[in-house]
């Protein structure tokens, strides 16, 4: 008799855009509750999980490397071992892909959550991850986690997971961080402010030779709940009115444009477009794509 399998394959996927390779790379999971959602009472949470067919809200956490030319960036950093055994899976991931962490030169974040940005440093030794990496991330994020009036107006889950967090991840990059506020920030990938979910956070466009794909971040955590009702915000958003703002402003960028997107919370490797439906947004998924 065969061995049944034991464990998933590694979540690897290439997707090119151009001359650029774009690879989706998993960290994991992780599992919440319509307690995450704003304003969503638990009997609506639930009659979206059914309409879904889904058991529970269990968010992908993904990241992205762009090969570009002979350039190698890295959008976000996985979870580290900040958020428990089903995330922060990113480096074995990275390293099932064929790409050593002294390989990428790049980091980019769309903001400084830990599912994000706490894979940067290995706490144990305090050394950074990636050792020959420049960081680069919008302004608005360190100003405001690297803020001590900010942080002392949070709560303690937020003083641990979020400021104290990007304080201690970044610490190792402080001589090679770069922030910005908009234009190119990698060969071929430009910087799209959709701030709200955090003060910085911003998605990155990739462009190359005629094709485009919009990395956009957090603009979805819930993808069956937010994508019919943009109006639903995390009670993780710093400023929920302006996440909300943001996240039409992108649909509807997306929905025009008929543009390629990803995202750091849809269903790996999350790969889709998404369109008008009546008043709302519905979301389709990009089948497997055999050839690169
Ligand atoms: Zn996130």
């Amino acid at each position: 008799m065969t061995k049944h399998p034991q464990q998933q394959i590694p979540a690897i996927y290439h997707r090119r855009i151009g001359d650029i390779t774009v690879t989706a790379l998993s960290d994991g999971v992780l599992v919440r509750t319509h307690e995450m959602m704003n304003d969503v009472p638990k009997d609506e949470g639930d009659r979206h999980l059914a309409a879904a067919f889904r058991e529970a809200f269990v968010l992908s956490i993904n990241a992205f490397l762009i090969h570009s030319g002979d350039r190698l960036a890295l959008v976000e950093t996985g979870s580290g071992d900040y958020l428990g055994p089903e995330a922060g899976k990113l480096s074995a991931n990275l390293l099932t892909a064929g790409i050593a962490a002294t390989d990428i030169d790049t980091i980019l974040l769309t903001h400084m959550h830990p599912d994000h940005s706490a894979g940067l440093t290995d706490m144990s030794t305090g050394e950074a991850n990636y050792p020959n990496a420049e960081l680069v991330v919008h302004e608005n994020e360190p100003q405001h986690w690297f803020d001590d009036g900010a942080m002392a107006r949070g709560s303690e889950r937020e003083k641990k997971f979020m400021f104290q967090q990007a304080r201690e991840q970044c610490a190792p990059y402080q001589s090679r961080m770069r922030t910005f506020t908009n234009g190119e920030l990698f060969p071929g990938v430009t910087a799209v402010p959709c701030h709200g979910h955090t003060p910085g956070h911003t998605g990155f466009l990739i462009e190359s030779g005629g094709e485009a794909l919009l990395i956009w971040g957090d603009t979805v955590h819930m993808p069956e709940v937010q994508v019919p009702r943009p109006e639903v915000t995390m009670t993780v958003d710093t400023d929920p009115a302006a996440a909300e703002a943001s996240r039409r402003r992108i649909f509807d960028m997306a929905a025009a444009d008929r543009l390629l997107v990803t995202g750091m919370h849809l269903h790996y490797p999350g790969f889709g477009h998404v369109e008008k439906a009546g008043n709302n947004y519905r979301f389709v998924p990009e089948p497997w794509k055999q050839n690169l």
